[in-house]
């Protein structure tokens, strides 16, 4: 039976992606040798970073003044790691979810940090608005997209301070304003590639301004000097990235790409919306279009585990919930087929149908 993979992160990844790893792990660049045993040093991977680094600029339009690099150590390193390179004195932070609070927790290891503001009293639910971010900030943080409870920012904000985005899970979902920004950065293993990876796109003249000593690694400069190749990259994960964006090209780039989330999204909440076993989670206006949150309705809270089973035999994988918001999750990043959209709305019916 055909597996709808609705999961999270690590995700589902293009066909195309699979299909050419794959291929890879057998015989590489016609090296006969595996991806998984080459030189990171030799030619032809040396062309497969370069590529997809240019690839990323392309298809996210980045301008003159930014380079493109591939780290290791999670997101979750960038939660150090900006800090460690940005802030010297006091920086503001976003709290709208678990991501952003594990940020806010690093930054405060190297000076103050000023929430500007957090829904966490309402279980992050929506994205706070009309805070101020004080001029003096070093930077001002947010995360773009909270992958645990459903809601996003989908919008460049405008601030008169330097801009740091956590981008892990809506990166390549739709167009960005780039130059709004001073450090972007994304784990792979939602809209890239499998895990081990993690992209930052860093506007050079924000680095050089902190007083401190920065760690070689952890130091932006030192990968951006070296072509991101400092130390030894993970080679599959970007061969995998590579593949990624070969199809997000041929697909016609990113503002095609939000255009088919858009309505992939559409599909489902509207289900959701409409169907009388279950509601969203999160608030209408700040609703993801990555990861659709929902629960049953409270009259059919009951029927949930058997909700689970039912979808799970039709074939649907990774829609439970996480443990702090509960019910359901449905993930729907870039190579999410609008097919299993409408595979996952008539199982919602069917249920419906029963019950
Ligand atoms: N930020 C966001 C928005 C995430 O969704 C995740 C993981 O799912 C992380 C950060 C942490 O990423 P990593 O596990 O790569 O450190």
């Amino acid at each position: 039976m055909k597996k709808h993979n609705f999961s999270a992160g690590p995700s589902i990844l293009s066909e195309y992606t699979i299909k050419n790893a794959a291929a890879a792990v057998e015989n590489f660049a016609g090296t006969g040798l595996s991806i998984l045993e080459v030189s990171h040093r030799g030619k032809e991977f040396v062309a497969v970073n370069d590529e997809a680094r240019a690839l990323i600029k392309e298809l996210l339009d980045v301008p003159a003044g930014y380079e493109v690099v591939f780290l290791g150590g999670g997101a979750s390193m960038q939660f150090c790691m900006v800090p460690f390179n940005l802030l010297n004195k006091k920086a503001s932070y976003l709290d709208t979810g678990t991501w952003a609070s594990n940020a806010i927790k690093e930054a405060k290891l190297f000076g103050d940090v000023d929430v500007v503001a957090s829904s966490k009293e309402a279980n992050y639910t929506y994205i706070p608005k009309g805070y101020t971010v004080a001029e003096d900030s070093d930077y001002f943080h947010f995360t773009s997209n909270n992958t645990i409870y459903g809601t996003e920012m989908r919008y460049d904000p405008d601030l008169n301070v330097r801009l740091v985005s956590d981008m892990s899970s809506d990166i390549f979902s739709r167009p960005i304003d780039i130059s709004k920004y001073d450090v972007i950065y994304a784990g792979a293993q939602k809209n890239l590639a499998p895990a081990g990876v993690t992209l930052a796109i860093v506007r050079t003249d924000a680095l050089g301004h902190v007083d401190r000593a920065i760690p070689t690694m952890l130091n932006y400069n030192t990968h951006i000097k070296k072509d991101s190749m400092f130390n030894t990259p993970p080679v599959f994960p970007i061969f995998a990235a590579l593949q990624t964006l070969k199809w997000y090209k041929e697909l016609g780039g990113v503002a095609v790409i939000e255009k088919m989330n858009l309505e992939k999204a559409a599909i489902l909440y509207d289900e959701i919306d409409r169907n009388k076993l279950f509601k969203g989670t999160a608030a209408v206006e700040d609703r993801s279009i990555m990861n659709v949150c929902f629960v049953m309705n409270d009259e059919y809270k009951e029927l949930e585990d058997e909700f689970s089973k039912f979808a799970s035999a039709a074939g649907m994988v990774g829609i439970k919930g996480h443990r702090s918001v509960g019910g359901f999750r449905a993930s729907l990043y870039n190579a999410m087929p609008k097919s299993s959209v409408e595979a996952l709305v008539a199982t919602m019916k069917e249920f419906e149908k029963q019950h």
